[in-house]
């Protein structure tokens, strides 16, 4: 469903990706681990469009992302992704953040969309959530509400970037857990994450990236197990 094939990005005289290639079927959960700054969130960013990149190609299903006639709103449509930062709309409900973007941009049809969206809330377990606003809602729940948000547009596949990152312990626990859901209702996912044991459990594939090359990847229990380069031992003795 994505195939990212030897993408270069640079900021400046920063080379930010050096040739990175990946994959991710459909319905498969991608999770990708490596240190701050060796390119992350710049790749994730890439198969969005949020950032253009100076070689390689992307493709999401058919569409090229690189094409300068790219539709991109048909794009994020299609692409849904979560940030660390939710970035709800602090004067909109829960359901009013969660129904925006189809109402706003993909004009739907208003009922449509609420049914949709109060679905999409009891599935992230916040059905009686529905008419707070993000303010007088946790870290975890708002982050739930940005997961429900993305998923309104009918995703094919999300792209979550260190979603848990700035939650306590115990709220990410939940958050982690609809995102388990998600994938095993047969959502394709690509995860940036520092959740080792998230990615053991979950993840068909685990990329472990550093200074903007992709240095293996494998099945998790392989990956965690036997890691084949020393930067990734090295990687995984600090963090497991
Ligand atoms: P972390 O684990 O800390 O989130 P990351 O792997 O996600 O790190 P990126 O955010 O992709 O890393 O950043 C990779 C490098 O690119 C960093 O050195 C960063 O400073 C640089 N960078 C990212 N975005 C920009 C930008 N818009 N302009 C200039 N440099 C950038
Ligand atoms: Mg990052």
């Amino acid at each position: 469903l994505v195939s990212i094939r030897n993408v270069h990005k640079r900021f400046g005289a920063l080379e930010v990706l050096k040739g990175v290639s990946l994959d991710v079927a459909r319905g498969e959960v991608i999770c990708i681990i490596g240190p701050s700054g060796s390119g992350k969130s710049t790749l994730l960013r890439c198969i969005n469009a949020l950032v253009p990149i100076e070689a390689g190609t992307i493709l999401v299903g058919v569409t090229d992302v690189t094409d300068p006639k790219l539709d991109r709103i048909a794009l994020r449509q299609r692409v849904g992704m979560v940030f660390q930062q939710y970035n709800l709309f602090p004067h909109r409900t829960a359901l009013q953040n969660v129904m925006m973007a189809p109402v706003q941009v993909l004009k739907q049809d208003r009922r449509v969309v609420e049914d949709r969206a109060r679905a999409l809330l009891a599935k992230v377990r916040l059905t009686d959530k529905a008419d707070a606003y993000p303010g007088e809602l946790s870290g975890g729940q708002q982050q739930r509400v940005a997961i429900a948000r993305s998923l309104c547009m009918q995703p094919e596949v999300m792209l979550f970037d260190e979603v848990t990152a700035a939650l306590d312990p115990e709220t990410v626990k939940e958050v982690l857990l609809t995102i388990r859901e998600l994938a095993e209702d047969g959502m394709t996912c690509l995860l940036v994450t520092h959740e080792m044991n998230f990615a053991r459990d979950l993840a068909d594939q685990v990329y472990f990236t550093d200074r903007g090359v992709i240095v293996e990847h494998a099945a998790p229990a392989e990956l965690f197990s036997a890691p084949r380069d020393p930067r990734t031992r090295e990687f995984l003795g600090k963090v497991l």
